[in-house]
């Protein structure tokens, strides 16, 4: 009944502190379904709540991880049975509720998904929060009209998390993907993912003053947020859309209004975490069919529970290349 989990705690100086610690099943929160937890992964959400940065965490002690896939173990509600394969992203589990740094978790049934055909745990969490956010974007770029053909769609930050998924579907599906990063040393994996061209970080680092740049992207994934948002929509084509992801550079948005008055761009807001279950399972439908699975393992970086305490801070410092992928067993 006793099981491993990584707990955050918080000392009364403020000091956050990780530990790995056995512990009894009656310290799980209330809720109708019991998970065997396999797999778990590192979002920068994650490098957040193993921190105690940005206020998420408000209750200590606290198991993070805000993406797991396992086993139902034990299950009060009809939808779920023992044995079933599931995932969970979102719903502020691994923030305001125990996460999947833990063998075990205990979850609502409504925040579950089935493990989607084509997808087992490892490769589930491979995408994770950050992968099925990719996804949303993607499908919501689609919605306002983008279609291979138009030119060259930008991914920010195209090493992390997002940014790698995000460009290798995008390249699956026959866009001409320009990956911009701080990191000239991912170039060869970037093109790996499909990206056709680099974008370096600095060239897009601020915005020039002029409200209008020449009309250079058909689309975009933005991880980044903050100055380079501010200046990439200056540089959309006419009528085209920015999907807005992550703020990893920065929650400002120092921008005009003009592109979105003479050149109609559209600035779409992405939320991965209280999507309605009928997004979801149509966004995982489309990553089993549109993620190419080699290219999905070419991104793992596998951890365990351990080394989380240093790479939570490692990803909020942008050194993250790629998915980890955290057996918790
Ligand atoms: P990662 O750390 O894996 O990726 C972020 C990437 O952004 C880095 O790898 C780096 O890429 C780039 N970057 C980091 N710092 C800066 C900077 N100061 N200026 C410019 N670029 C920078 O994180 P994730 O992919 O997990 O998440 C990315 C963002 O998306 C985060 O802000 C996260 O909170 C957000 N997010 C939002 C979701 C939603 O529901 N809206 C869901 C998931 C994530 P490179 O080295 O290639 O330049």
């Amino acid at each position: 009944m006793s099981f491993r989990a990584l707990i955050v705690d918080k000392a009364e100086d403020g000091t956050v502190s990780q530990k790995i610690e056995t512990i009894g099943e009656d310290r799980l929160p209330e809720a109708d379904v019991t998970v065997a937890v396999e797999y778990s992964t590192l979002n920068y959400k994650d490098g957040l709540c193993l921190t105690g940065g940005g206020g998420l965490v408000r209750k200590y002690p606290h198991v993070p991880g805000i993406d797991f896939a396992g086993t139902v173990e034990a299950s009060d509600n009809p939808a779920f049975k023992p044995g079933d394969k599931v995932l969970l992203t979102g719903w502020r589990v691994g923030e305001a509720w125990w996460g999947g740094y833990a063998e075990k978790a205990r979850v609502k049934a409504e925040w579950l998904t089935p493990m989607p055909d084509g997808l087992d745990a490892r490769r589930a969490m491979a995408v994770g929060t950050a992968g099925f956010t990719a996804m949303l974007a993607i499908m919501e770029l689609e919605a306002h009209g983008l279609k291979p053909g138009q030119g060259p769609v930008l991914v920010t930050g195209a090493a992390g998390g997002v940014g790698s998924v995000a460009t290798a579907i995008l390249a699956k599906l026959g866009y001409e993907v320009a990956g911009v990063t701080g990191r000239p040393e991912t170039a060869d994996y970037l093109h790996s993912l499909g990206a056709k061209t680099i974008v370096p970080r600095e060239d897009l680092a601020e915005p020039s003053g002029r409200p209008l740049e020449s009309e250079t992207w058909a689309g975009c994934v933005d991880a980044v947020g903050g100055k380079m948002l501010a200046k990439v929509l200056t540089q959309m084509k006419y009528g085209t859309s920015v999907a807005a992801v992550g703020l990893a550079g920065g929650a400002g948005l120092p921008t005009t209004v003009i592109p979105f008055l003479l050149r109609g761009v559209n600035l779409l807001g992405i939320d991965s975490v209280m999507r309605p279950q009928a997004d979801r399972v149509a966004a995982w439908k489309r990553i089993a069919s549109d993620l190419p699975m080699d290219l999905l393992d070419s991104m793992i970086q596998p951890a365990t529970l351990a080394e989380l305490p240093a790479l939570g801070p490692a990803i909020l410092k942008g050194q993250v290349k790629g998915r980890v992928v955290v057996d918790v067993r």
